[in-house]
This record gives C-alpha cells, sequence and structure tokens, in this order.
C-alpha cells in the first residue's frame, strides 16, 4: 500500500510555502539549507523562525548578550546567501527556561498567518539528542499538529492545519531532496555563521556534511545518485504525530 500517497504526502521540493523551524541560528542551514535555498529560488514563500538567540553557544570570555547580536547579524547574512527574504525570531533565551508550550503558544499565530504547506525542523526523537532546545522545539512544532485539530486553538476560518511536517538531523529519513545545484549556497550560509563555524574544525565537519550528502544521495536515488548532494528529512501527515505506531518505520 502507498501509504505516502494515501496521507497526502507529496515530494518536499514541490510545495509553494514553507516554513523552517529551528532551535538556534545556523540549525536550519546545516540541516536543511540546500532545500531552503531550492525552494526559494523555485518562487516558494519560504519563511525562517528562530526559536532562541544563541547566546550561549561559545565558549571562552565572550559575553552571552554580544555574542546574541551577532548570532543576530550572522544569521540576517545566512537568510541572504539562501535566497530567503523572509526570518522571524522568537527570540527565547538559549538553553532558557522556557518551556515546549511557550514556544507552542509563539508558533501557532505564525502557521495560522502564513499556513505553509510543510514545517520543516529538527528530529527531537533523534536518539542522543541531548540539546534541550532542539527537543523542545521539535516537540513544539510536532504538538502544533495536535493544537491546530482541536477547539483549544479559536480557529478562524477556514480552519488549518499544515499538511506536512518534515524533521531533518532524523535517524529515521525516508525522503530526501536533490541539493546538488545548491550545494554552494548552503556551503556559504553556514559560513555566514562566523561564531560558530569559523573554527580549525570546520574543514573537517564540511567534509563530513559532504560525504553524508553523497552517501544519502546514493540511498535515495538508488542509480542516479553518483555524484548528487542530498539532504534526508522525515517526512510526516500530522495524522502520523499521534496513536501512529508506524511512524518510525514509515
Ligand atoms: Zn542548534
Amino acid at each position: 500500500m502507498d501509504v505516502r500517497a494515501l496521507l497526502g504526502l507529496k515530494a518536499l521540493d514541490d510545495v509553494q510555502s514553507a516554513l523552517f523551524v529551528q532551535p538556534h541560528p545556523d540549525d536550519n542551514e546545516v540541516g536543511a539549507g540546500g532545500t531552503m535555498a531550492k525552494l526559494a529560488a523555485k518562487g516558494c514563500r519560504v519563511v525562517a523562525v528562530t526559536v532562541t538567540d544563541g547566546r550561549y553557544g561559545a565558549v571562552g570570555e565572550v559575553h552571552p548578550a554580544q555574542l546574541a547580536r551577532r548570532r543576530q547579524e550572522e544569521l540576517v547574512a545566512a537568510c541572504t546567501a539562501l535566497g530567503i527574504q523572509e526570518h522571524i525570531e522568537f527570540g527565547f533565551e538559549d538553553l532558557g527556561s522556557y518551556t515546549e508550550r511557550d514556544v507552542v503558544n509563539k508558533l501557532v499565530p505564525v502557521l495560522l498567518d502564513i499556513r505553509p504547506e510543510v514545517v520543516v525542523t529538527v528530529d527531537p526523537w533523534t536518539p542522543y539528542e541531548a540539546h534541550p532546545d532542539h527537543v523542545k522545539t521539535g516537540r513544539a512544532v510536532a504538538e502544533c499538529a495536535i493544537r491546530l485539530a482541536s477547539l483549544t486553538v479559536s480557529q478562524t476560518s477556514p480552519a488549518y492545519v499544515p499538511p506536512m511536517f518534515a524533521f531533518y538531523a532524523s535517524a529515521y529519513p525516508n525522503a530526501a531532496v536533490d541539493v546538488t545545484d545548491f550545494w554552494d549556497r548552503k556551503i556559504r550560509a553556514i559560513e555566514a555563521h562566523e561564531s560558530q563555524f569559523a573554527t580549525p574544525e570546520w574543514p573537517a565537519l564540511r567534509a563530513y556534511l559532504e560525504f553524508q550528502a553523497r552517501v544519502a544521495a546514493q540511498r535515495f536515488f538508488e542509480g542516479s545518485g553518483d555524484g548528487r548532494f542530498a539532504e534526508t528529512f522525515k517526512l510526516l501527515s500530522p495524522r502520523q504525530l499521534h496513536f501512529f505506531p508506524d511512524a518510525m518505520t514509515s
């Protein structure tokens, strides 16, 4: 049975509007920057949301408020590299005591306003994911599927639930986007986050990202994947985000 068709899931790079929600400035770029650039180039409305200010994303003698400001500037530069014009910052404190519910409360009005065909975020269920901002952000996005389908949200008419949810950095990917033509832009966008990646480790990390993307292309594009780059996602319908044990293996 073609469960994907039954659930109304289509190719990720075939949507007209997409919302990418990241815990910190840079997560979208690392996880899905090629897909963001590809969609923007096709004329898709792409909006980026950043949940926290990233103020503690460094070690050493850096003032957190200064780092937050710097990361804001880097975020703008990264969006420019990807061709993204719309970005929203929620401004929660990095590693702060905000709750998943706080993020849901901010996300619901954004979703009702933009009504994207797909919401993309980090996979909070990837085994060993220890960062609380990643867990809270991913779970909050998924919880919006439940909230928007309930009377807890005062529904503007017509009612709306995002038809597709996609999670990057997933241990259980079931979809891939060919980002070969947008790989250079993804790398430029990541490098725009100088506070995070202008480091001695960056060349090795870049090589690892390229290796991952090549292996993913070979896996998902079978005979035609050689020499190509892919970003992978766990693509789910909102129905699969509740009482759906097969979601992990779908
Ligand atoms: Zn992060």
